[in-house]
């Protein structure tokens, strides 16, 4: 036994030192690496008071014990606070508060060969024994130390309950040898009067190698432990993997919630995992996985999704099924579209734009070359409009040009484009109309506008406007068709204005 102690305590100052050097990094180090020196004197001492063959040594080392054990449990409750993430809670009057114990026990010691407050009797009796009768200062301070020891144990408990998993294993680990030396030193006291027998420092040194464990490996952990489990039930996307067989095997809250969406109307499925994807979805949606490794949903409601398969494969490239993760676009779709309608729209007026013209007029002569149908164009440009602005400023001439479009929208046909090709300016194209029809849609405009009142806030306004038609040539590029539409334009000036020149 005594050989037991020995080398526990040698092995304890071992540990201590390595803890001592590491303690500007691990703010678990410190108050271990104490609590492991005072482990290893209270082993020492209690060797000498068991085995020890000479009285006053052994009394001595009785007496010794107790400072020892002060600042043991002082170090408890600073390591299970730095543990229990409770750092900032060791303050320097914390410490002070905590040097109150072993400072009283120490003077309580000194004054005990009068008062006798510590051990009421100490020393060998008649037949050799080393007996020791306890004095209410040493009730105390056990009683203080069981305190203690209790209110450490109750934080790590705490602490424990609100850890995440990967944490929870080393703070029981940490509760468990917390409460070891107590019940040690617990059968000690039960057993006071053999005095023979004290667990508690060997007990103690095998806490303070968990311990020590404890403290390299959260030192080393760093960061809270979360598992692959935690992370995908965080994302804000659905994710569902599937087998090679097409069976679903996982799905994270969000997928779930992808899987419902997309079930057969009215379908409702208890058990999503185990089930293959066919049995889950409506058939719309059956080929998703094996269509493509991209889709954009549109579901009933509405909503957008992106869908993205990732395809897992073996090392020997053998299929091992999907991950399916879905996000929901729907905002971000709206967004798209409507900046896609910004970019082709005219801002003042709202019809198309050049950018519009230029493409869906190609796909129109493209069009009517393949059907052999005719296609017009009608370039439109307002009458001395340069003096609207001039006379009545730049705001009346928008007004102008506003309501001017309006005439426009309103005398289109389904599959006729008007588009403001230019400041005041606009072209219609007229699919299926030859030279003479559109040219009798021209006249229709030009009198409307003749005869409109543009309202502006300088008062009615009268406009004219002159119009070029042109048809289409077999042959001839849409850039062609609208030279022709000017030239004719610039004839319809060339004549007088507000008319229409073909
Ligand atoms: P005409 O076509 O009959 O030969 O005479 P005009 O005065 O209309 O001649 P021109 O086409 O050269 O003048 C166009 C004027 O249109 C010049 C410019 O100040 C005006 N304009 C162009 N874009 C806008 C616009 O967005 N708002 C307003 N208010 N005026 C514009
Ligand atoms: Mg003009
Ligand atoms: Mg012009």
């Amino acid at each position: 036994m005594t050989a037991t102690s020995l080398v526990g305590a040698v092995l304890a100052v071992m540990l201590g030192t390595y803890h001592w050097r590491r303690r500007a990094s691990n703010a678990l180090s410190g108050p271990l690496a104490l609590a492991m020196f005072c482990g290893a004197w209270w082993a020492v001492m209690q060797a000498v008071v068991v085995w020890g063959a000479w009285e006053p040594a052994r009394v001595a080392a009785a007496y010794a014990i107790l400072p020892g054990l002060a600042v043991l449990v002082a170090c408890t409750v600073v390591f299970v606070l730095v543990l229990a993430g409770l750092e900032r809670r060791v303050t320097r009057r914390l410490l002070i508060l905590l040097a109150i114990h072993p400072v009283a026990i120490l003077l309580a010691i000194a004054a005990d060969p009068w008062l006798r407050l510590v051990f009421s009797a100490i020393g060998e009796d008649a037949a050799g024994r080393f007996v020791m009768e306890f004095g209410p200062v040493f009730w105390i301070h056990s009683t203080y130390s069981y305190g203690l020891t209790l209110m450490s144990a109750a934080l790590l408990v705490r602490a424990l309950l609100r850890s995440v998993r990967g944490h929870r294993a080393v703070l029981a680990i940490a509760l468990a040898a917390l409460l070891l030396p107590s019940f040690g030193n617990t059968l000690m006291l039960i057993a006071a009067e053999r005095g023979q027998v004290d667990l508690g420092p060997l007990l103690f040194l095998i806490t303070a190698g968990l311990w020590s464990w404890v403290a390299v490996y959260r030192a080393r952990l760093g960061v809270v432990p979360v598992s692959t489990r935690d992370v995908l039930a965080a994302l804000s996307d659905g994710v569902v993997v599937v087998d090679a067989a097409g069976v679903v095997i996982d799905a994270n809250p969000r997928g779930h919630e992808l899987l419902s969406r997309l079930r057969p109307r009215g379908a409702a499925v208890s058990a999503v995992l185990g089930r293959p994807w066919e049995q889950l979805v409506d058939d719309r949606y059956l080929r998703l996985l094996a269509d493509g490794d991209q889709h954009l949903l549109v579901l009933d409601d509405r909503t957008v999704l992106d869908l993205r398969l990732e395809r897992m494969r073996s090392a020997e490239g053998r299929s091992r099924g999907a991950v399916v993760v879905a996000r929901d676009v729907t905002e971000l779709e709206r967004l798209r579209e409507e900046l896609a309608e910004l970019a082709v729209r005219d801002s003042l007026t709202g019809l198309f734009n050049r950018r519009y013209l230029g493409p869906s007029l190609e796909a129109g002569v493209a069009a009517a070359d393949a059907t052999a149908t005719p296609l017009s164009v009608v370039m439109l440009d307002v009458d001395r409009f340069k003096q609207v602005n001039d006379t009545h400023g730049h705001a009346v001439g928008d007004a102008v040009l506003e309501q001017l479009a309006r005439i426009l929208a309103a005398g289109i046909r389904d599959g006729d484009v008007v588009a403001r090709s230019g400041g005041e300016e606009f072209i219609l194209v007229l699919p299926g109309a030859t030279k003479k029809q559109a040219a009798v849609r021209a006249e229709e405009l030009r009198a409307r506008c003749s005869t409109h009142e543009f309202a502006t806030e300088a008062g009615p306004l009268h406009v004219t406007v002159s119009l070029g038609v042109a048809e289409h040539r077999p042959g001839v590029t849409a850039d062609g068709l609208l030279i022709d539409a000017d030239r004719s334009l610039y004839r319809a000036k060339a004549g007088g204005r507000d008319r229409v020149a073909v």
